[in-house]
């Protein structure tokens, strides 16, 4: 069987990682006070995939015997693991749906291609027999993109595209590195910081995400400030259909009429499967280093950002959490045993004695980190530039002890959800972005949406947000919500929830979704957000370059 990197059956990432609190002494407490529920430690690192009742294959011998020929025996599955791994991304909905044996329809097939040919090949094959075709990247989505529908009777094929997965060329001179679609996040930038280069997309999702996933879902990495949400980052791809291939060259720019690659950008496999893809690259930095900040108050931290922005600091990344974040990374903060973690909770000590001096409310304050590249001189030119800003805005500066601890902590919060939904309990994100004037409205539209939400179930539960991803105009806001789900009606509770959220999103001046796409968790929301006659413009788009209805049915719209 072809050898490509999968997440575990059942939640998020590696075999053998897994989230657990006992060296975080406030989690617990933590959680009891905001939620109401009693956490308990993990006892294992995985969840036995003799548990899942799996629904048996329905493809054909004769398409079976037609995808080998095309991709090769080793390169066809059937295997009830891999076609489980294949059915669905990690939502909640899915996460949910999978520990609880709620499966619908799942692939009756999982291949992969090795060439552009194969996958040519594989697009025939489906208009000819009939077949639906769902690409699949890193199986991070988290919009439910890669679910097929319940009432599916034709055979659905996953097409995996992990084995396409190099860096192909890179152009120094312009700046372009042209990259297979299935390649993972970390196996790119080993390929690239082999030869001193770095893509700077660097999702939380990262380690299990592909570059054909981020084009395919509009992504946008945790460094979008300096790089570039993927759509700025990407000037060229190929994209195989069955009548063809469509061909963009790596252009500056272009006034080539409506946009193709834009519209290629964010299309969740609908209108053909992306192989290739030409993005701009940059020198890694002589240094990188993330500085911490602690204001007073929200509004004094979105301040300081703006201001950031308006004064045009090239900036890597500027991120606040808000009251609520605050308090929860304070509590998810790791037992110090070194004598240099020792020190620096005695800091800690320190610090709240100063804010407590200048008469801060400590439930207000709100922690931000920003992250600075370059030359050394430019670094610390920079770093005095938000200095000022920050402490106009009533900042004490922590420096980079804080700062380090984000950049090793950015890739673990995943595992966070599978531990809570194990425990009866709801921990997920909705994200939107929203123009400056109106970021103060949409945060507080949202709890108090939520607030609304969880007293119409009778539940305690819990809000907090972070602002990453500055513009020009304006940022996003990423939401985290928490709650204990009932066993016998979660998904209903969970629509509630996410429902009021998503609207309070859009009824005050945000889109339904600044990078996790659309899929069909966002879809009732896309009429709101581009208007029903752009809702009929993307249909009619669909419809004609899909009338078999064949390319990963029902998503985005
Ligand atoms: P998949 O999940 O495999 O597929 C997603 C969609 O793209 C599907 O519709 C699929 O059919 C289509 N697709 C995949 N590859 C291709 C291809 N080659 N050609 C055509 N269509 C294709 N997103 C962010 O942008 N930023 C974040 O910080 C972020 N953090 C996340 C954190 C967590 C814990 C989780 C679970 C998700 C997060 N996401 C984030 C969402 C998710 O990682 C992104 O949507 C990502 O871009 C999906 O990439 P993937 O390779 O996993 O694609």
């Amino acid at each position: 069987m072809a050898h490509v990197k999968h997440q575990k059956w059942w939640g998020w990432g590696e075999e053998g990682v897994f989230f657990n609190y006992e060296n975080k002494p406030a989690f617990a407490p933590f959680v009891k006070e905001a939620i109401g529920v009693t956490l308990r430690p993990r006892e294992r690192d995985t969840v036995d995939f003799s548990t899942a009742h799996v629904p048996a294959s329905q493809a054909p011998d004769t398409v079976l015997e037609l995808l080998r020929q095309i991709n090769g025996a080793d390169n066809v599955s059937t295997e009830d693991e891999l076609r489980v791994i294949h059915w669905a991304g990690k939502s909640v909905t899915e996460l949910l749906q999978t520990l609880r044996n709620d499966f619908h329809r799942i692939p009756d097939v999982v291949v992969y291609p090795g060439t552009e040919a194969e996958v040519a090949a594989l697009m025939r094959a489906a208009v000819e027999h009939d077949l639906v075709l769902i690409p699949f990247g890193g199986g991070s989505s988290i919009s439910r993109s890669l679910q097929p529908d319940p009432s599916e009777e034709r055979c659905i094929v996953s097409v995996d595209l992990g084995r396409l997965n190099k860096v192909l060329a890179i152009d120094e001179t312009s700046g372009l590195a042209t990259i297979q679609a299935g390649i993972l996040g970390p196996d790119m930038e080993e390929q690239l910081n082999a030869r001193g280069w770095t893509l700077g997309h660097f999702p939380d999702s990262f380690t299990y995400s592909t570059l054909g996933g981020w084009a395919a879902t509009r992504s946008s990495g945790m460094q979008s400030d300096k790089y570039g949400d993927i759509a700025d980052i990407i000037r060229g791809l190929r994209m195989v259909r069955a009548t063809g291939t469509v061909v963009l060259r790596p252009l500056p720019s272009t006034s080539t009429g409506p946009s193709l690659r834009e519209m290629i950008i964010g299309s969740e496999g609908r209108l053909g499967i992306i192989t290739e893809l030409t993005v701009h690259v940059h020198r890694l930095p002589e240094k990188h280093q993330v500085i911490a900040y602690m204001y007073p108050t929200w509004q004094q931290a979105l301040t300081a950002v703006r201001q950031f922005t308006e004064a045009e600091i090239p900036l890597t990344f500027a991120r606040i959490s808000d009251a609520h974040e605050t308090a929860f990374s304070l509590a998810t903060q790791k037992k110090p045993t070194s004598p240099k973690g020792k020190l620096a909770a005695k800091g800690q000590d320190a610090l709240w004695a100063i804010m407590r001096k200048r008469g801060w409310d400590t439930d207000e304050m709100c922690i931000s980190y920003v992250c600075f590249e370059g030359s050394p001189k430019d670094v610390e030119t920079r770093k005095k530039a938000v200095a000022g800003i920050a402490k106009k805005n009533g900042a004490i500066v922590l420096g980079s002890g804080p700062g380090a601890l984000y950049d090793q902590k950015k890739f673990d919060t995943p595992y966070l959800r599978d531990f809570l939904l194990e425990q009866n309990t709801v921990g997920d994100v909705s994200e939107t972005a929203a123009p400056w004037s109106k970021l103060t409205t949409v945060h507080k539209a949202v709890y108090d949406a939520a607030e609304r939400a969880y007293a119409s179930l009778g539940k305690k539960g819990w809000i907090m947000s972070h602002m990453s991803h500055s513009y020009h105009s304006g940022a996003c806001l990423y939401f985290t919500f928490g709650y204990v789900y009932d066993d016998k009606n979660p998904y209903d509770e969970y629509h509630t929830v996410k429902s009021a959220i998503q609207q309070a999103f859009i009824d005050n001046g945000g889109t339904l979704s600044h990078h996790h796409g659309v899929g069909l968790e966002h879809q009732p929301w896309m009429e709101q957000d581009i208007s029903p006659e752009g809702a009929n413009i993307l249909r009619a788009l669909f419809s004609s370059t899909d009338p078999g209805n064949n390319l990963n049915p029902g998503k985005v719209i």
